[in-house]
């Protein structure tokens, strides 16, 4: 285990709007704040094709340009960042210890803000169909199914914009969500029920996926209310069910709720004093980039006045 020498005053770990807006905050109050922004830096919204609710932006912004923006802002003002993941932290004594691919770092203080990950569906064949059908990410993977037949599953906001980004390759895109009540906001909801290419199918669930030697062929759907079956052909699925957030790195030394949400103590302190928290990984009600990055400050300015009073 290498030791690195100097004892920082904030460490953040996860980078997205919350860990950008945090080291901004962070930099621009001389704290020479150091980020570990995880292999895929930028988070959940690297993966989302158009922005069109943060304010400031009329026209809107694709996710990986505003997390280069962020990044690039920040940067500016001294955040030192490397694009590498935390493996574990020891929160026990201070100067906490961040130990990231064999290197040991100590902080003061300590951001939390990794964000959450896609949750799986979990059904028979799933696992041998990921990467060859099955995904999570339609920005990432939609152009592989061009004039082909995909699902979409779950009837939130991601859903509804996975469906939507979707109809510019598939020939046929089906929405499948498991009742008729849908928790997208009702404009990304019109959105998609609008467009010809759409096809919304509720009561639906898939109970398993099917597959040919060249990867997913289809999925059967059983209806939730008699449990009736039936056979939906198509070479693309995308789950978008939710997320869960990113925490296993803590080794439970911060209280969470039940699904491992960081719980905030006072203000965006966590139960570990010194170590605060911010974005999706603590949000379980509002999850929009605006609100993360708006946490993330309140994060950075809880840490500087909490080290400030340490210091007195
Ligand atoms: P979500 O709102 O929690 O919706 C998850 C959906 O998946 C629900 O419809 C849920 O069904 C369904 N689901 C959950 N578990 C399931 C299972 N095992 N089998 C079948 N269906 C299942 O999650 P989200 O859509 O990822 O959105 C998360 C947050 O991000 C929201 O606040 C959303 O507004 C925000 N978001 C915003 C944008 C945007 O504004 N551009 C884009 C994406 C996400 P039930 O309703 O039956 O529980």
């Amino acid at each position: 285990m290498v030791e690195s020498g100097d004892v920082r005053e904030i460490i953040i770990i996860g980078s997205g709007p919350a860990g950008y807006t945090a080291g901004l905050y962070a930099a621009r109050a001389m704290l020479e704040p150091l980020m570990f922004a995880g292999y895929m830096s930028g988070g959940q919204l690297m993966l989302t094709s158009d922005i069109e609710n943060f304010p400031g932006y009329p026209k809107g912004i694709g996710g990986p340009e505003m997390m280069m923006e962020l990044r690039e802002q920040a940067e500016r003002f001294g955040l030192e960042v490397q694009d590498k993941n935390v493996d574990s932290v020891d929160l026990s004594s201070r100067p906490f210890a961040v130990t990231v691919e064999g290197e040991t770092f100590h902080a003061n203080a300590v951001i939390v803000s990794t964000g959450a990950e896609s949750i799986w569906l979990g059904a028979e064949g799933e696992e041998a169909q990921k990467g060859r059908g099955i995904s999570t990410c339609a920005t990432c993977d939609g152009a592989f199914f061009r004039e082909e037949e995909v699902i979409v599953v779950g009837g939130g906001d991601s859903a509804m914009e996975e469906a939507t980004f979707l109809t510019r390759f598939a020939s046929k895109v089906t929405l499948i969500h498991r009742r008729d009540v849908f928790r997208a906001s009702q404009v990304m909801y019109d959105r998609a029920a609008a467009h010809p290419k759409i096809e919304i199918k509720t009561f639906r669930q898939v109970s398993r996926w099917l597959s040919d030697d060249k990867g997913l062929s289809g999925a059967v759907l059983v209806d939730p209310r008699d449990g009736s079956e039936e056979e939906i052909a198509c070479t693309g699925a995308f789950i978008a069910i939710g997320h869960k957030p990113i925490t296993a790195f803590l080794g439970g030394q911060i209280e969470t709720d039940d699904e491992g949400y960081i719980l905030h103590r006072e203000h965006t302190m966590t139960s570990v004093p010194g170590v605060f928290a911010a974005g999706d990984v603590v949000d379980t009600r509002y999850r929009q980039a605006i609100t993360a990055a708006g946490m993330g400050c309140q994060a950075a300015i809880d840490a500087e006045r909490w080290l400030e009073a340490q210091h007195d």
